[in-house]
């Protein structure tokens, strides 16, 4: 707790302070104070977040959009305001530019629907890296599948770098979208994406970003990046679940066919033909994710007041401090050991099964994930079934890592 207080005052960023914002941090799991280092999977939830869901409930909630009524008419406001928001986060140009979906998966499915259906034909490719997670590989291949086009795939070295020169060599004319993590939940990578867009865009290729792991760790900024596509699930930066958002570019939305037909996103509708509404609401059919999406720019307003470079500088001592501690346990591998790196501390220790890892830190209070984190490609890259997954989050201190680290102890003391 001393070391955290020190770097507390080091890096301008108040950890104590922001650990009373999280009421499940005061939890005691099996009577022992919890250390929460599952935040990859998802983050636990300031209290200003709860608040604000319970509120809207409480005084201004309606369906959003088609009512006149005062309720209708605050619930539409706040939920507008939500969107103008959480494009302030990713550093959209214009809140129309933001659709809100159910978190990464839906983006990324939408995409693949309406402006792959559009674009790839046969014969076409679509690039990934060998390092994305499912969400990120199944919708192209089902894509892919019913096109008659290929999934290509650039390789990643051992440290879990993506080899650059690889994955331009697999730039051609057939390549129609390249879609790619930003930051890998399975290895911590944080890919150089402003690289992998500008080989792209030198080609006419549109690039896709799945955010997931990058939103809750880093200030962005997508308009200034340049890419065509980026999500966002919003209960892994600490806002609920069952609501992201997927940030596109004008033009590239204002062209896509619809990804669902519904109410909400239509203009008018005749047995004989509809005509759809302007994006973002052609891709909202349906009644949305109200109180998810108020609830979301609540807690983006958290961050921002935060300051996420306050956060990512943060998080950076704080990982290179658990990359040091994990690396002293005898008999552990760390599995993603990139130049740059977000978050993620992903390990095997000899002779032990991550799941029994797992099990006994579990018991010490300690939360971590094992198996292969919807990752298969990456397991199969270093030759693991699983890994054990501490992740950080701006709420995780030195002294978790210690207990993390102590509580490893505790798995050898049973497996020798
Ligand atoms: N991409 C990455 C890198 C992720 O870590 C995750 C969630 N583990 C997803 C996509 C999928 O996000 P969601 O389940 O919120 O749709």
């Amino acid at each position: 707790m001393v070391l955290a207080q020190q770097k507390t005052v080091k890096s301008g960023f108040d950890v104590d302070s922001v650990r009373r914002d999280f009421p499940a941090l005061r939890l005691e799991p099996y009577g022992k104070p919890l250390v929460y280092l599952d935040s990859a999977a998802s983050a636990q939830k300031p209290e200003v977040m709860i608040k604000a869901e319970a509120r809207c409930y409480r005084e201004s909630y309606a369906n959003v959009h088609r009512g006149v009524h005062y309720l209708s008419a605050k619930a539409t406001v706040a939920y507008e305001e939500a969107r103008r928001k959480v494009a302030g986060f990713l550093g959209a140009a214009d809140p129309n530019e933001i659709v809100f979906v159910r978190g990464t998966t839906e983006a990324i499915n939408l995409v693949a629907s309406s402006y792959g259906r559009r674009h790839v034909g046969e014969g076409d490719e679509v690039l990934v890296t060998t390092m994305e997670h499912h969400s990120n590989i199944v919708p192209w291949q089902l894509l892919c599948e019913e096109k008659g086009a290929k999934l290509k795939v650039a390789p990643i070295d051992d440290r879990g770098d993506v080899i650059l020169e690889e994955m331009e060599a697999l730039l051609s004319e057939r390549t129609k979208l390249v879609a790619t993590v930003h930051v890998s939940n399975a290895l911590g990578t944080v890919n150089p994406v402003e690289r992998i867009v500008e080989l792209a865009h030198a080609r006419g290729i549109p690039v896709l970003l799945d955010g997931a792991q990058a939103a809750p760790h880093m200030p962005l900024a997508v308009a200034a990046l340049g890419c065509d596509f980026y999500t966002m699930s919003g209960h892994k930066a600490f806002g609920p679940s069952g609501i992201g958002a997927l940030y596109g570019r004008k033009e590239l939305l204002d062209a896509m066919p619809p990804y669902q037909g519904g109410g909400e996103m239509i203009r008018t509708v005749t047995f004989e033909k509809s005509e759809f509404a302007p994006s973002p609401a052609k891709f909202e059919a349906g009644t949305p994710n109200i109180v998810g999406a108020i609830a979301l720019g609540a807690t983006v307003d958290y961050l921002e007041a935060l300051g996420m470079h306050r956060v990512e500088a943060y998080e950076r001592e704080l990982l290179a401090y658990g990359t040091e501690a994990l690396e002293s346990v005898s008999g552990l591998r760390l599995i993603g050991t990139a130049r740059h790196k977000a978050s993620v501390l992903s390990f095997v220790l000899d002779g032990v099964h991550p799941h029994d890892i797992g099990t006994i830190l579990d018991r010490e209070g300690v939360a971590i994930r094992t198996g292969h984190h919807c990752a298969q490609p990456v397991m199969d890259r270093y030759g693991v079934p699983a890994t054990a997954r501490a992740s950080l989050a701006l709420y995780n201190t030195r002294s978790d890592i210690d207990r993390l680290v102590e509580a490893l102890g505790k798995v050898r003391e049973v497996f020798g």
